[in-house]
């Protein structure tokens, strides 16, 4: 059967994952990875799941104010991206129209880095 390995997006059969990779969903391989690469990854797909939420709430905007101080410039930027939009239009509904009105800055730089991707997942 398998598992999913939430690092590399690979189902994998159960002999690639040994016991702690198995309840955090990361195959050996990735367990390999540089701590910092496996990081940026595991944070990037935390900060796109809040933007496929249909509310951002509070306690996600604490978490996006920690994440902003990240000494990785990627989730540095994403972070504060996302913790912009949460605190303008928190509900997805209606969230692009608002911001295409009050802020199409910051809905360009969702475009640009791919968050609108997030947006449009269901
Ligand atoms: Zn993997």
């Amino acid at each position: 059967m398998g598992q999913y390995c939430r690092i590399c997006g690979r189902n994998r059969p159960n002999e690639k994952f040994s016991g702690k990779g198995h309840s955090k969903h990361i195959c050996k391989e990735c367990t390999r990875m540089p701590k910092k690469e496996r990081e940026e990854i595991e944070k990037k797909d935390e900060i796109f799941g809040y933007l496929k939420q249909s509310h951002i709430s509070q306690k996600n905007i604490t978490r996006l104010q920690k994440l902003v101080l990240s000494d990785i410039e990627s989730i540095k930027k994403l972070a504060g991206i996302v913790l912009e939009v949460a605190e303008i239009t928190p509900y997805k509904k209606r969230r692009l129209k608002n911001l295409a009105r009050e802020r199409r800055d910051l809905l360009e730089k969702l475009e640009v880095t791919g968050l609108i991707y997030a947006h449009h997942y269901y």
